[in-house]
Protein backbone atom coordinates (compact mmCIF):
# COMPACT_ATOMS: atom_id res chain seq x y z
CA UNK A 1 0.00 0.00 0.00
CA UNK A 2 1.34 3.38 -0.92
CA UNK A 3 2.46 5.14 2.34
CA UNK A 4 0.98 8.95 0.97
CA UNK A 5 -2.58 6.99 0.42
CA UNK A 6 -4.11 8.92 3.52
CA UNK A 7 -3.30 11.58 1.62
CA UNK A 8 -5.35 11.18 -1.53
CA UNK A 9 -8.46 12.30 -0.48
CA UNK A 10 -7.23 16.13 0.08
CA UNK A 11 -8.65 17.51 -2.91
CA UNK A 12 -12.47 15.67 -3.12
CA UNK A 13 -13.45 19.13 -6.11
CA UNK A 14 -10.30 17.89 -8.31
CA UNK A 15 -10.90 14.06 -7.27
CA UNK A 16 -14.77 14.41 -8.24
CA UNK A 17 -13.71 16.24 -11.51
CA UNK A 18 -10.33 13.64 -12.84
CA UNK A 19 -12.70 10.41 -11.47
CA UNK A 20 -16.02 10.91 -10.48
CA UNK A 21 -15.34 9.99 -7.38
CA UNK A 22 -14.65 11.49 -4.26
CA UNK A 23 -11.94 9.41 -2.76
CA UNK A 24 -9.95 8.59 -5.60
CA UNK A 25 -6.67 7.20 -5.19
CA UNK A 26 -4.36 8.90 -7.44
CA UNK A 27 -1.29 6.73 -7.58
CA UNK A 28 0.75 7.59 -10.53
CA UNK A 29 -0.95 10.63 -11.56
CA UNK A 30 0.88 14.24 -11.67
CA UNK A 31 -1.19 15.44 -8.66
CA UNK A 32 -0.15 12.21 -6.97
CA UNK A 33 3.58 12.66 -7.83
CA UNK A 34 3.54 16.58 -6.68
CA UNK A 35 1.64 15.17 -3.31
CA UNK A 36 4.86 12.78 -2.78
CA UNK A 37 7.43 15.50 -3.23
CA UNK A 38 5.59 17.79 -0.65
CA UNK A 39 5.39 15.32 1.91
CA UNK A 40 9.39 14.11 1.07
CA UNK A 41 10.41 17.56 1.40
CA UNK A 42 8.55 19.35 3.70
CA UNK A 43 8.39 19.24 7.00
CA UNK A 44 4.97 20.88 8.75
CA UNK A 45 4.74 21.81 12.17
CA UNK A 46 1.13 22.41 13.67
CA UNK A 47 2.09 24.25 16.98
CA UNK A 48 -1.91 24.46 17.85
CA UNK A 49 -5.21 24.35 16.83
CA UNK A 50 -6.08 27.84 18.80
CA UNK A 51 -6.64 31.02 16.86
CA UNK A 52 -7.68 34.34 17.36
CA UNK A 53 -9.38 34.75 14.38
CA UNK A 54 -12.57 32.20 13.55
CA UNK A 55 -12.74 32.34 9.84
CA UNK A 56 -16.10 31.84 7.48
CA UNK A 57 -13.91 29.81 5.31
CA UNK A 58 -11.38 28.10 8.10
CA UNK A 59 -10.30 24.74 7.00
CA UNK A 60 -9.73 23.29 10.19
CA UNK A 61 -11.90 25.27 12.85
CA UNK A 62 -9.85 26.61 15.86
CA UNK A 63 -10.01 24.68 19.08
CA UNK A 64 -8.44 24.97 22.48
CA UNK A 65 -5.02 24.68 22.62
CA UNK A 66 -3.50 21.16 23.14
CA UNK A 67 -0.08 21.15 23.95
CA UNK A 68 0.79 17.81 22.89
CA UNK A 69 1.41 19.55 19.80
CA UNK A 70 3.38 21.71 20.59
CA UNK A 71 5.46 19.23 22.15
CA UNK A 72 5.22 16.70 18.97
CA UNK A 73 6.79 19.81 17.24
CA UNK A 74 9.56 19.99 19.27
CA UNK A 75 10.07 16.54 18.73
CA UNK A 76 10.19 16.40 14.90
CA UNK A 77 12.62 19.55 15.21
CA UNK A 78 15.12 17.17 17.41
CA UNK A 79 14.77 14.18 14.48
CA UNK A 80 16.08 16.17 11.94
CA UNK A 81 18.27 18.32 13.75
CA UNK A 82 21.88 18.11 12.13
CA UNK A 83 19.53 16.74 9.15
CA UNK A 84 20.01 18.71 5.21
CA UNK A 85 15.94 19.86 4.95
CA UNK A 86 14.40 22.35 2.28
CA UNK A 87 11.28 23.02 3.32
CA UNK A 88 9.42 23.91 6.52
CA UNK A 89 6.37 25.27 7.42
CA UNK A 90 4.96 26.45 10.70
CA UNK A 91 1.47 26.56 10.97
CA UNK A 92 -1.88 25.94 13.11
CA UNK A 93 -4.27 27.75 13.80
CA UNK A 94 -3.14 30.46 14.64
CA UNK A 95 1.01 29.62 15.44
CA UNK A 96 1.34 33.16 16.54
CA UNK A 97 -0.77 32.48 20.18
CA UNK A 98 1.01 30.59 21.72
CA UNK A 99 4.13 31.34 24.33
CA UNK A 100 6.50 28.47 22.22
CA UNK A 101 6.44 29.89 18.76
CA UNK A 102 9.65 32.21 19.08
CA UNK A 103 11.33 29.44 20.34
CA UNK A 104 10.38 27.31 17.17
CA UNK A 105 11.01 30.25 15.05
CA UNK A 106 14.42 30.80 16.60
CA UNK A 107 15.24 26.85 16.51
CA UNK A 108 14.19 26.37 12.63
CA UNK A 109 16.75 29.91 12.16
CA UNK A 110 19.50 28.23 13.72
CA UNK A 111 18.82 24.45 13.19
CA UNK A 112 18.22 25.22 9.51
CA UNK A 113 19.52 28.37 8.32
CA UNK A 114 18.99 27.65 5.19
CA UNK A 115 15.57 25.47 4.48
CA UNK A 116 13.14 27.77 3.20
CA UNK A 117 10.88 28.02 6.36
CA UNK A 118 7.01 29.35 5.48
CA UNK A 119 4.95 30.83 8.75
CA UNK A 120 1.40 30.92 7.97
CA UNK A 121 -0.35 33.57 10.27
CA UNK A 122 -2.73 36.20 10.55
CA UNK A 123 -0.08 38.79 11.64
CA UNK A 124 -2.57 40.21 14.36
CA UNK A 125 0.22 39.19 16.89
CA UNK A 126 2.75 41.40 15.05
CA UNK A 127 0.83 44.35 15.59
CA UNK A 128 3.21 44.31 19.06
CA UNK A 129 6.49 45.60 17.64
CA UNK A 130 8.48 44.25 20.74
CA UNK A 131 7.48 40.58 20.04
CA UNK A 132 7.65 41.53 16.29
CA UNK A 133 11.26 42.68 16.95
CA UNK A 134 11.89 39.54 19.23
CA UNK A 135 10.96 36.92 16.64
CA UNK A 136 12.68 39.10 13.42
CA UNK A 137 15.79 39.54 15.52
CA UNK A 138 17.64 36.98 13.32
CA UNK A 139 16.05 35.67 10.76
CA UNK A 140 17.15 35.24 7.29
CA UNK A 141 15.98 35.92 3.66
CA UNK A 142 14.49 32.28 3.54
CA UNK A 143 11.86 32.72 6.09
CA UNK A 144 8.49 33.60 4.99
CA UNK A 145 5.67 34.93 6.51
CA UNK A 146 2.92 33.98 4.52
CA UNK A 147 -0.39 36.50 5.88
CA UNK A 148 -4.11 36.49 4.49
CA UNK A 149 -5.49 39.58 3.68
CA UNK A 150 -9.14 38.91 2.31
CA UNK A 151 -10.13 42.65 1.70
CA UNK A 152 -9.17 46.47 1.63
CA UNK A 153 -12.21 47.30 3.21
CA UNK A 154 -12.17 47.04 6.90
CA UNK A 155 -15.67 45.29 7.47
CA UNK A 156 -15.59 42.95 4.56
CA UNK A 157 -11.82 41.41 5.90
CA UNK A 158 -13.35 41.19 9.58
CA UNK A 159 -16.21 39.63 8.19
CA UNK A 160 -14.81 37.22 6.76
CA UNK A 161 -12.55 36.30 10.00
CA UNK A 162 -14.87 36.68 11.93
CA UNK A 163 -13.19 39.01 14.07
CA UNK A 164 -13.10 43.08 14.39
CA UNK A 165 -10.39 45.28 14.29
CA UNK A 166 -8.56 42.08 12.31
CA UNK A 167 -7.52 43.74 9.22
CA UNK A 168 -6.45 46.88 11.31
CA UNK A 169 -4.30 44.58 12.93
CA UNK A 170 -2.84 42.81 10.47
CA UNK A 171 -1.67 45.37 8.59
CA UNK A 172 0.08 47.06 11.31
CA UNK A 173 1.85 43.55 11.76
CA UNK A 174 2.71 43.81 8.06
CA UNK A 175 4.36 47.09 8.67
CA UNK A 176 6.35 45.93 11.64
CA UNK A 177 7.15 42.85 10.06
CA UNK A 178 8.55 45.04 7.26
CA UNK A 179 10.66 47.31 9.58
CA UNK A 180 12.84 44.21 10.02
CA UNK A 181 13.12 43.06 6.90
CA UNK A 182 11.16 39.78 6.70
CA UNK A 183 9.85 38.61 3.65
CA UNK A 184 6.22 38.70 3.09
CA UNK A 185 3.72 36.68 0.87
CA UNK A 186 0.26 38.04 1.13
CA UNK A 187 -2.74 35.61 0.61
CA UNK A 188 -6.20 36.62 -0.31
CA UNK A 189 -8.47 34.03 -0.79
CA UNK A 190 -11.33 35.37 -3.23
CA UNK A 191 -15.02 34.86 -2.14
CA UNK A 192 -18.73 35.39 -2.54
CA UNK A 193 -18.07 38.35 -0.48
CA UNK A 194 -14.80 39.97 -1.49
CA UNK A 195 -14.60 38.60 -5.72
CA UNK A 196 -15.93 42.12 -7.07
CA UNK A 197 -13.04 44.50 -5.30
CA UNK A 198 -10.19 41.95 -6.99
CA UNK A 199 -8.74 44.94 -8.73
CA UNK A 200 -8.82 47.50 -6.25
CA UNK A 201 -7.03 45.10 -3.68
CA UNK A 202 -4.31 44.62 -6.11
CA UNK A 203 -4.40 48.53 -6.23
CA UNK A 204 -4.62 48.63 -2.39
CA UNK A 205 -1.35 46.43 -2.69
CA UNK A 206 0.61 48.67 -5.06
CA UNK A 207 -0.79 51.86 -2.48
CA UNK A 208 0.12 50.60 0.71
CA UNK A 209 1.91 47.10 0.41
CA UNK A 210 4.38 47.11 -2.63
CA UNK A 211 7.71 45.58 -0.43
CA UNK A 212 6.05 42.13 -0.09
CA UNK A 213 8.24 39.05 -1.82
CA UNK A 214 4.76 37.60 -3.89
CA UNK A 215 1.21 37.57 -4.19
CA UNK A 216 -1.27 34.87 -4.29
CA UNK A 217 -4.85 34.95 -5.02
CA UNK A 218 -6.43 31.28 -4.23
CA UNK A 219 -9.92 30.17 -4.76
CA UNK A 220 -11.97 28.25 -1.52
CA UNK A 221 -10.83 25.22 -1.29
CA UNK A 222 -14.70 24.11 0.61
CA UNK A 223 -14.05 22.07 4.04
CA UNK A 224 -15.07 22.54 7.40
CA UNK A 225 -16.59 26.00 8.10
CA UNK A 226 -16.31 27.07 4.43
CA UNK A 227 -18.22 24.15 3.59
CA UNK A 228 -21.41 24.82 6.25
CA UNK A 229 -20.57 28.41 4.90
CA UNK A 230 -21.28 27.42 1.39
CA UNK A 231 -23.74 29.67 0.43
CA UNK A 232 -22.37 32.86 1.86
CA UNK A 233 -18.63 32.41 0.85
CA UNK A 234 -18.47 29.76 -2.64
CA UNK A 235 -18.27 31.78 -5.72
CA UNK A 236 -17.11 29.51 -9.00
CA UNK A 237 -13.52 30.80 -10.71
CA UNK A 238 -16.17 30.93 -13.87
CA UNK A 239 -17.69 34.34 -12.16
CA UNK A 240 -14.43 36.18 -11.41
CA UNK A 241 -11.96 35.10 -14.25
CA UNK A 242 -12.20 38.59 -16.00
CA UNK A 243 -11.60 40.53 -12.69
CA UNK A 244 -8.75 38.48 -11.82
CA UNK A 245 -7.01 38.46 -15.03
CA UNK A 246 -7.48 41.95 -14.75
CA UNK A 247 -5.92 42.33 -11.12
CA UNK A 248 -3.23 39.82 -12.01
CA UNK A 249 -1.80 42.03 -15.03
CA UNK A 250 -2.15 44.96 -12.89
CA UNK A 251 -0.03 44.24 -10.63
CA UNK A 252 2.59 42.10 -13.36
CA UNK A 253 2.80 45.43 -14.99
CA UNK A 254 3.83 47.07 -12.01
CA UNK A 255 6.51 44.34 -11.42
CA UNK A 256 4.89 42.41 -8.91
CA UNK A 257 5.70 38.56 -8.39
CA UNK A 258 1.57 37.02 -8.30
CA UNK A 259 0.24 33.51 -8.46
CA UNK A 260 -2.87 31.68 -8.39
CA UNK A 261 -3.64 28.56 -6.71
CA UNK A 262 -6.45 26.23 -6.18
CA UNK A 263 -9.62 27.32 -9.46
CA UNK A 264 -11.35 24.34 -9.83
CA UNK A 265 -14.78 24.82 -9.94
CA UNK A 266 -17.08 22.53 -8.38
CA UNK A 267 -18.74 19.18 -10.66
CA UNK A 268 -22.01 20.29 -11.67
CA UNK A 269 -24.68 18.43 -10.29
S1 LIG B 1 -8.44 30.14 8.59
FE1 LIG B 1 -8.88 31.78 10.06
S2 LIG B 1 -9.82 30.75 11.84
FE2 LIG B 1 -8.84 29.16 10.58
S3 LIG B 1 -6.81 28.95 11.50
FE3 LIG B 1 -6.59 30.43 9.81
S4 LIG B 1 -6.88 32.46 10.77
FE4 LIG B 1 -7.63 30.93 12.22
Amino acid sequence: MCAYQAYCGADPVRNYLESSNIIHNMNGTQFCDKNKYIFDYLYALMLTEACNCLCLICPQPPKKHDPVLYSAALKVLDLIKNKDIENICITSGEPTVIDGFSHILGRCNVEHPDANVSILTNAKRFTNIDFTKKDCRCINKKKLFCISIHSDIYSTHDKIVASRGSLKSAQSGIYNLAKYNADIEIRHVITRLNYNRLHEFAEHMYRYFPFCAHYVFMSIGLHELADKNRDMVYIDPYEYKDMLRKAVISMRVKGFLVSIYNTSSLPST
